[in-house]
């Protein structure tokens, strides 16, 4: 079974959660009651003591571990993939240099 983490959580834990809430990669946690809004709409939101609908009473006290690093490592990717593509695009610009 996937690892668990139990609110309390830390501030940097709680910003992590929203910013995975926001990544859209995966899908966000979202509240039960609310089955006819979009996931956006109904997308839970992170705080010190566990989670919170934005519409109702709702609350849900864990996530999976992963969730807390998996948006640093989206980022990451997505800056080296950024590199790849300043890289390829010098070698690019490099090669219409020499050809001229
Ligand atoms: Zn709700």
């Amino acid at each position: 079974m996937a690892e668990r983490t139990e609110a309390p959580w830390t501030d940097a834990q709680v910003e992590a959660l929203n910013r995975f809430q926001a990544l859209r990669l995966f899908h966000p946690f979202t509240c039960p009651n609310h089955s006819g809004m979009r996931d956006k709409d109904r997308a839970l939101v992170a705080t010190r003591h566990g989670w919170r609908c934005p519409h109702c009473s709702y609350t849900q006290g864990w996530a999976h571990r992963w969730m807390l690093t998996v948006a640093d490592e989206a980022e990451r990717l997505d800056s080296m993939v950024r590199i790849g593509d300043l890289r390829a695009l010098r070698k690019k610009n490099k090669q219409e240099a020499d050809n001229d």
